[in-house]
């Protein structure tokens, strides 16, 4: 069985959450199975390798969960992107759209050493509007996006389209 099997098999769809209409993807499944949680991470560290990246971006929440990990195997820093009012040192903001209503997120703004090569993290994209806020950030200070690398891509909402990667970013999903 593939991992992407694996995945598919133990992820919920869970209908109307958090609003009628949305059918969410519960991945925490995942979380309570060990064997599982260290394919998942090793994939992820095989794509870091592979495009030779030194800090993991995680954003939060559930890109929390699998980042720390990916960076710990990794050897690499773990650098949290957070909604706004979390994060306690001095921090860059950026604020984007969504369906309804906008989202601001923001980094420290000592997290990353200029030219340092990303990894955006995350366990699910979707429109792309989060992980291009994240993105943002990073480039304001001073990193650059290698990859963004996902659990879950719901490719009907055209998140690589919208995210529209420059030559030498790459998108890598699970599933
Ligand atoms: P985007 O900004 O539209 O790409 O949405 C991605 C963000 O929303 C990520 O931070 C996800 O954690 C979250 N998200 C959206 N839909 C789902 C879902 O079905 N399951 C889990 N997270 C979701």
């Amino acid at each position: 069985m593939t991992l992407s099997d694996k995945i598919k098999d133990v992820i919920r769809d869970i209908p109307d959450f958090p609003k009628p209409g949305i059918v969410f993807k519960d991945i925490t499944p995942i979380l309570s199975n060990s064997k599982l949680v260290t394919e998942v991470v090793d994939w992820f560290v095989e794509k870091g390798k592979q495009d030779n990246i030194d800090v993991v971006v995680g954003v939060e929440s559930r890109g929390f969960l699998f980042g720390l990990l990916i960076a710990e195997k990794m050897g690499v820093p773990f650098v949290p992107v957070r909604k706004q009012g979390k994060l306690p040192y001095k921090t860059i903001a950026h604020s984007y759209d969504l369906e309804y209503g906008s989202a601001t997120v923001e980094i420290h703004e000592d997290a990353l050493k200029p030219g340092q090569k990303v990894m955006i993290h995350d366990d699910l994209l979707a429109t792309g509007g989060t992980a291009m806020a994240a993105a943002e950030l990073v480039k304001q200070i001073g990193g650059k996006v290698c990859n963004y690398t996902f659990l879950i891509e719901l490719g009907f909402l055209n998140g690589k389209e919208n995210i529209g990667l420059d030559n030498n970013e790459a998108i890598h999903s699970i599933i």
